[in-house]
């Protein structure tokens, strides 16, 4: 601890004598700086210019100058990492808006979202896909403080094949070259040349549809779309420009196709069967289960809300869910926290965490699935999932202990991102 004093004191030395450094400190009463490591009790961490510069137990005397929170018997923790939602929209509505609201209305819709994912704790989330620059701009929002939210990993438009999921389908055709994103592929050359356009223009993932969607209108149910050679193509390009691939997948044959061709996470993952989840064993896949999706589905089933197309693939799934991640998990695959806010309200994305608990995560497991896992799978364990000197400086305060009971993450009383308190 002496050490990290000195690194702290150093630290501010040095940014006094260059700018008007900013120190805040936040007393809590319980902390838990990685979800693996027991919780400690009252503690102190100091935070420069967005970044935490030490820990230290007790209450430690304020620098001059510096800012004060007083968490008072709270438990601190590490902000939330929620790597599949979609800020752009909203649940319901009808799906023949894509053809009627610009994209722009996007950015309104998500500046919106973002705020109350980040006040519900969520200081960084993965956009797994939207209208073109949409995504990109809110990324640039948060980060630069224009809005509030959290720390953006965007995807932009999903790569899909031509009327699949994530593509425009139920229109005519010419309404579909009006909607067509740009992004649809067929082969793998052709997917290799679309990789390199979602990376010209921004994305920090690639994000595929590599079988049928629940909530898209096409109507061959939910088995594999990308055909092996175009599912390789796509990790393979993507990798040699350092971006990872996210694919959203039901069907078993899908799932095993993408982690064979060295895609990095599989989303949903409904069907996965025992083949499919050894190929994911082997290949260090990770699962993304978005257990909230289906109760969000779940909620709105019968009530007019989706088309007799959607309503049948919805009843495909609803009896399966949870049961691949609970296999998952059995047979060693790392499972990483995500939801699919969009697909329900956002703001609900804890509720997935007691999901993850009933269908076998432990508590400590499924809090590290939000935080160091979900950051190792970002490859930004260096910068987010724990409370640690060096580390951007995102952490959250709650009552009680989310290690005993998950759902004290469904009320958040404080959160700081990138060390700006959200007020
Ligand atoms: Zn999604």
């Amino acid at each position: 601890m002496r050490k990290l004093g000195f690194v702290a004191a150093a630290t501010l030395a040095l940014m006094s004598s260059s700018a008007i450094a900013k120190t805040t400190i936040v007393y809590a009463g319980h902390l838990i700086t990685d979800a693996s490591k027991p919780a400690e009790g009252p503690s102190t961490v100091t935070v420069t210019d967005g970044r935490i510069v030490s820990i230290a137990p007790g209450r430690t005397a304020v620098p001059e100058g510096a800012e004060v929170v007083d968490l008072g018997d709270k438990t601190l923790l590490p902000g939330l990492i929620d790597l599949h939602v979609h800020l752009t929209g909203d649940p319901g509505g009808d799906y023949r808006s894509e053809a009627v609201d610009p994209d722009e209305w996007g950015v309104v819709v998500g500046a919106k979202n973002a705020r109350v994912t980040l006040r519900a704790g969520f200081t960084t989330v993965r956009e797994a896909g939207s209208a073109q620059y949409t995504a990109f701009s809110l990324r640039r929002g948060t980060a630069e403080g224009y809005i509030e939210g959290p720390r953006i990993i965007a995807a932009g438009p999903p790569l899909a094949i031509i009327g699949g999921h994530g593509d425009t389908t139920g229109f005519r055709e010419d309404i579909h070259a009006v909607l067509d994103q740009g992004y649809t592929c067929t082969g793998a050359v052709e997917c290799a040349e679309k990789v390199r356009k979602a990376s010209r223009a921004g994305a920090d993932v690639i994000k595929i549809t590599a079988t049928g969607g629940v909530l898209s209108q096409q109507g061959r149910g939910l088995g594999a779309h990308f055909s092996n050679a175009e599912m390789e193509s796509i990790a393979t390009t993507a990798h040699s420009l350092g971006l990872k691939v996210m694919a959203h997948a039901h069907g078993a044959r899908g799932i095993e196709s993408a982690a064979a061709a060295g895609i990095d996470s599989i989303e949903h993952g409904t069907f996965a069967d025992e083949a499919a989840l050894k190929v994911m064993k082997a290949k260090g896949t990770y699962m993304v289960p978005t257990l909230m999706a289906f109760e969000g589905i779940r909620e709105r089933l019968g009530k007019g809300i989706y088309t007799p197309t959607v309503e049948e693939k919805v009843r495909m799934t609803l009896n399966d869910v949870g049961k691949a991640m609970a296999r998952a998990k059995e047979m060693g695959v790392p499972i990483a926290f995500g939801t699919d806010a969009g697909v329900f309200e956002h703001g609900r994305n804890a509720g997935e965490f007691a999901l993850l608990v009933k269908y076998g995560l432990t508590p400590r497991e499924a809090l590290a699935s939000a935080t160091t896992v979900a950051a190792r799978l970002l490859s930004m364990e260096d910068e987010i999932g724990r409370i640690a000197p060096g580390l951007s400086a995102d952490m959250i305060a709650v009552d009680g202990d989310p290690l005993t009971d998950v759902r004290t993450l469904e009320s958040v009383d404080w959160v700081m991102a990138r060390g700006r308190v959200a007020e």
